[in-house]
Order: structure tokens, then sequence, then C-alpha cells
């Protein structure tokens, strides 16, 4: 990292990385706890520290190129003209100086404060808790009928070893004369509308398509997979 493409294409990737997160921050689950919220914040403190290095170290590499007598450094512009590279210099040393006080006066105590901050959301352990507690929730909350399929018995399900295919429990809804199975497999929540599906040679069903929920989590929040169930079977 040595040339000024390089410190061009950083600097751009890094404000890009930073409006990524702004989109995920946005969404509605973009967070389901306080202490996630602290990870996150502490992150972004660190982040601004960061920025306030990276505008620290503009500064210097502007002072070297002074140095090198390849730009002219004149008295800072009088008050009503326009600015020159001597309020800029300046400016660049401000910002830096408040970015670095204001996260030494915020970071920790707001991280530590969210950290303490208590939960009640209702994460479950496992594929399992969290497919039982949606079934719960679509049964108060969808039109249809809401069966509840347990394929298992109470010890028999092992989280560690279910390779992103859940526990082998699902949800039947029927609604508006339509039937869906809701369940997590490969890796993902899915919702499959059985008339969707057509007989393979060897008599099972297969399915081209199906509603993939929008987040893959094992252990992601009841509401947010019951909101995207509904918006599939009844939208
Ligand atoms: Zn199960």
């Amino acid at each position: 990292m040595s040339d000024p493409e390089d410190s061009i294409g950083m600097a751009c990737a890094a404000a890009e990385t930073t409006e990524a997160s702004v989109q995920a921050l946005s969404s509605q689950w973009a967070v389901y706890t306080p202490q996630e919220a602290a990870t996150v914040a502490a992150a972004l403190f660190e982040g601004l520290q960061q920025n306030a290095d990276a505008l620290a170290a503009l500064r210097r590499a502007m002072g070297r190129m002074i140095e090198r007598g390849e730009t002219e450094l004149t008295p800072p512009a009088s008050p009503g003209q326009p600015e020159n590279l001597a309020n800029a210099l300046d400016r660049l040393l401000q910002v830096t100086g408040r970015i670095y006080d204001l996260v030494s006066a915020n970071a920790s105590t707001t991280v530590h404060a969210l950290h303490a901050a208590s939960t009640s959301a209702p994460i479950g352990a496992d594929a399992h808790d969290t497919l039982s507690a949606v079934a719960d929730l679509l049964k108060d909350q969808c039109p249809g009928s809401v069966i509840f399929n347990e394929r298992h018995g109470a010890d028999e399900y092992d989280p560690s070893s279910d390779h992103g295919f859940g526990c082998g429990c699902d949800i039947s809804i029927a609604v508006d004369g339509e039937e869906y199975i809701v369940s997590h497999g490969d890796s993902e929540w899915t919702v499959f509308k059985m008339s969707d599906g057509r007989k393979g040679s060897d008599g099972t069903t297969v399915w081209d398509n199906w509603g993939k929920l929008s987040t893959s989590l094992d252990t992601a929040h009841p509401q947010q997979l019951a909101d995207d169930v509904l918006g599939i079977v009844t939208p």
C-alpha cells in the first residue's frame, strides 16, 4: 500500500463498507437484543476512531507534500475570503481532535450501558425452539389452521449435529384452500406451497420453487419468521 491509487481505493472501499452497515442496520430486524447493539456500537466507535486516525494521517501526508515544495502553503484566508490549503489543514486537525474527544467521552459508557440493558426478546436456543415459537405465533396471527408437527422426542434432537437441516419438525398451515409447510432445511427457513409440488419419478414430491425467509439464523427472532411466513401465505 504505497501509492495514491491505493490510498484513494482504500478510503472509498471503507466508505462503501460503512454505507453497507447503514443499510444492514436500517432493516426492521437489524438487532434483536441490546447486547447485539452493544457489539455494533463498539465496532462503530472503533470505526470512528480509525477514521480520525486516517484524517490525521492524511494531514501528515499533506505535510510531506509541502516539504517537497510541491504545493504552496500560504497564510490562512482572512474572513470572507475563500478558504485555502492552510484552512483545510487546520480543519483536518480540528475534526480529528473532535472525533478523538467524542469517542473517548462516549464510547465506553455507551457500550457498557447497552450491554447492561435488559432484554425480553424470545430468542430460542436452537432450530426446534425457534420453530415451536413461530408455530405459537402463527396460531394467534394466521387466519388459517396451523399445526406444529413434532417429529422427534424431547431428547432426540442435537442442534450441534443438524448440519443446517433443522430438527425435522415442521409447521403445516391451511389457509384460503392452500396448504403450506414451514421448516428449516439446507441452512435456510423455507415455506413450501403444496400445490407447487410435483410428483417425481420415484413417487416423492419435489418443488422447483419455494419461499425463502429473510434470515437463515437457527435462532432467528420468531416474530421475524412469522412476519415472513404471513407475507407468503396471506399476501
Ligand atoms: Zn423439532
